[in-house]
């Protein structure tokens, strides 16, 4: 069994320091309950922060409870200072991504002055990580304090398997867009294999954000990301139902008064939340009043026990916060309260699960109503805690436990109607019905427990890398360099065959941003030099394009128009490989140019024998369906085998079907006895190049998918990699 390797801010155990002495407590519940079988079992170990700032501690006692929490407890400290504590943690987790993520735009910090201490938190975790990781050990990140994780891990281990879970809500696009760093964070999340969220809204916002801010599409929740699959997905989490369900509870933990209001049939509401804005207190305290104003005859008959466990007072928010709920609580209870009967019971204090259960048992009614909420373990925990299937839930549409929860009584958290609606429901339901509802919610919180979600999640992370290996049948180059680099060592005559885009400059909106950069020009420039290699881009780009950039390389071919054109350095001067068919254009121009009027971002490229639509710049959704309906209007009406449709990444080019690049590099192929014939490219149009290349060739493709080539390689920032290792070989051997 692979060891399972957990990473979170927070460790499972706390350490604290009294009197000089150290203390170790370990949590109980939630997300220390649901993994700490799997990664003990594994022999694995959990790294996360143990709630101790740094500067209180001696390098002494940092070392001891290193020590204590690898052989006690199979933990791995990372100790963060307060400044990173204040910056990270209560700055950009808690002041930016935690009131986005939830909705809360006008309480975020746009600020960057925390985005730096964010990254190196993260960074600081994945040094840690690098002190313990072993090859094969499979790694679980989790939360929003480390989304940039994730790919520091990927890229320094790509073998191990890397899962990334989000607990609070991933929003609509269009509230995350809002955010500077929004491209970082992604690419960070997108080091993972698998990413899980608590629902499905969370997974469509997420690959929508992907979709439209990096221009990866997904299908059926499937990324392709650089040379591997990334699945995204739903896992609910549950909870430990056991625990909650027992019968063997200490009684003397039941703080439930038996006075006057519990013997004359006074029900009990309940309500328990962590103090943050997002979980509706006020608004729900507001919504109580209203109930008591609009149905009179609860007052008297219904005791409403709130507990609020402190949380985050060190932000200015929260404390504001706490104030509001005190004051709203004091004034529905002034304004409704008796000598022997008082509204609401308020308690600022944290219970220990064990008292809660107590509490979520002496409950008619839980009232669960947050603004916005991952997903809410609270509200399932009072549903496991009933076991004579008695007591009913009030649960709020917008917290993620609701599509889970559906038979209990749904409401609008902002609709004080509806609240009140729902709780006289709630209140008044007939036994039966409360039984048959809360049969069905057990039975699912049953199944579907915490270790059920954590087992679940570890089987998929594994199932989703299989995925990629299963498909990317081409031998890395990353990984198994050897035999090109001693080919290119041991050859005399050498041919490289290069695409341009995407091969060896990234992609940018506009196809002309993507001038070709200081260190690429360096590096064809050398690679030229060596009097062995003949070196040719070989593009669908056009001539003048091509030689502005490119043709002042001493020595270097170039191929424009996917093959059409030849430029030959010792001619300087290009020429034609086929006289093409263009009468076509005159058909095809006016129907691409009126889809164009109507695909905002889209841009239209002549070229001399082709017509390019590029459309990078457009909303992807729109796109899709855009390009579908173009290929089909031309092929109806180009029905002629003189022109082809290509294509490209995020680009659709016409042109005559005679030109292709396979044509372009059988010529080059042809005109010397090469000894190392090397041919790398990154979509569709390369195909053909890699078919040209001969069997004791390197064909190479970049990124994934089904391809010809024999090889792969990452990126095109890995293709620079292996050109400077080239150029490496060429100075020893020329030595
Ligand atoms: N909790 C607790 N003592 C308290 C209040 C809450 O142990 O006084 C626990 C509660 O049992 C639940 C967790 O804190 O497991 C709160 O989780 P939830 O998803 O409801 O809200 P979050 O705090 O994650 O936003």
């Amino acid at each position: 069994m692979p060891r399972l390797i957990i990473i979170s801010n927070r460790l499972p155990v706390t350490v604290q320091k009294k009197d000089g002495a150290i203390t170790y407590t370990e949590s109980v519940g939630g997300l220390a309950t649901g993994l700490s079988s799997l990664y003990k079992q594994s022999e694995g170990l959990w790294i996360g922060w143990p709630g101790i700032a740094a500067e209180e501690l001696t390098p002494l006692e940092k070392a001891e409870i290193q020590r204590v929490l690898l052989e006690r407890h199979q933990c791995f400290p990372v100790f963060l200072s307060y400044n990173e504590v204040e910056q990270y943690y209560h700055g950009f987790c808690n002041s930016t991504i935690w009131p986005l993520f939830h909705y809360f735009i006008d309480k975020v910090d746009f600020k960057s002055h925390n985005w730096g201490i964010y990254k190196a938190v993260n960074e600081k975790f994945s040094d840690s990580t690098e002190l313990v990781l072993k090859s094969g050990d499979i790694i679980w990140v989790h939360d929003y304090q480390l989304m940039l994780l994730p790919q520091m891990i990927k890229e320094s281990h790509p073998d191990n398997e890397v899962g990334f879970f989000l607990h609070i809500p991933f929003p609509s696009y269009e509230v995350f867009r809002l955010l500077t760093w929004r491209e970082e964070l992604l690419y960070g999340i997108l080091g993972a294999d698998l990413i899980g969220f608590h629902t499905y809204d969370y997974v469509r916002h997420f690959l929508s954000s992907v979709r439209r801010l990096l221009g990866i599409e997904d299908h059926f929740n499937r990324l392709v990301y650089e040379d591997r699959y990334v699945r995204v997905d739903a896992f609910p989490m549950g909870i430990d139902y056991d625990r909650f369900a027992r019968i063997d509870l200490d009684s003397s933990l039941d703080l439930q008064p038996t006075n006057l209001e519990q013997r004359s049939g006074v029900q009990t509401i309940l309500s328990v939340d962590r103090l943050d804005y997002t979980k509706g207190i006020p608004q729900r305290i507001e919504a109580f009043q209203q109930f008591l104003a609009q149905y009179p005859e609860y007052r008297g008959k219904v005791r409403w026990n709130i507990i609020i466990a402190p949380s985050r007072v060190e932000i200015g928010t929260y404390d504001e916060l706490r104030k509001a709920v005190t004051e709203a609580i004091s004034e529905v209870n002034g304004q409704y309260g008796t000598l022997d009967w008082m509204p609401i019971w308020y308690f600022f204090r944290s219970f220990t699960q064990d008292q809660l259960i107590h509490f979520y048992r002496n409950a008619d009614v839980m009232l669960v109503t947050p603004l916005r909420d991952g997903m809410n373990l609270v509200a399932k925990e009072f549903i496991a805690s009933h076991i004579d299937l008695k007591g009913m839930l009030v649960l709020s549409e917008t917290a993620g436990a609701a599509s889970e929860l559906s038979e209990a009584v749904i409401v609008n958290p902002y609709d004080y109607d509806a609240i009140g609606a729902g709780l006289k429901k709630a209140l008044e339901m007939p036994q039966e019905e409360q039984r048959y509802r809360n049969t069905i919610l057990h039975q699912r919180l049953k199944r579907y427990n915490v270790e059920f979600w954590a087992t679940d999640f570890i089987k998929e992370l594994h199932k989703s890398v299989l995925e990629t290996t299963g498909t990317n049948r081409q031998i890395s180059i990353e990984k198994d360099s050897h035999t090109l680099e001693s080919a290119y060592r041991n050859a005399d005559r050498r041919i490289l065959l290069l695409d341009y885009d995407g091969t060896l400059v990234g992609f940018h909106g506009v196809p002309d941003a993507a001038i070709p950069d200081e260190e690429i020009r360096g590096l064809l420039t050398e690679l030229t030099q060596d009097s062995k290699n003949t070196v040719i881009i070989i593009s669908g780009r056009d001539r003048s394009t091509l030689e502005k950039w490119l043709g002042d390389i001493d020595g270097l071919y170039l191929v424009a128009g996917h093959g059409l054109w030849v430029y030959l350095p010792e001619e300087r001067k290009w020429n034609m490989t086929v006289v093409p068919d263009s009468s076509w254009k005159d058909i095809v121009r006016p129907i691409i140019g009126m889809y164009i009027n109507r695909m905002p971002g889209a841009l239209m490229e002549e070229k001399d024998f082709s017509i390019a639509l590029h459309y990078r710049q457009c909303e992807s959704n729109m796109a899709t369906i855009k390009i579908r309906e173009i290929k089909e209007t031309l092929m109806d009406m180009t029905n002629s085998s003189v022109i082809s449709i290509q294509e490209g990444n995020k680009v659709l080019e016409l042109k005559d079907s005679r030109v292709n690049k396979g044509m372009a590099a059988t010529f080059f192929i042809g005109r010397d006895k090469y000894d190392f014939c090397l041919g790398v490219g990154d979509d569709t149009t390369d195909e053909d190049l890699f078919a040209a290349i001969p069997e004791d060739g390197f064909s190479i493709k970049i990124g994934l998918g089904n391809t010809n080539a024999a090889y792969s390689l990452k990126s095109w920032k890995s293709m620079r990699k292996l050109l400077k290792r080239f150029i490496e070989i060429s100075r020893e051997t020329d030595r």
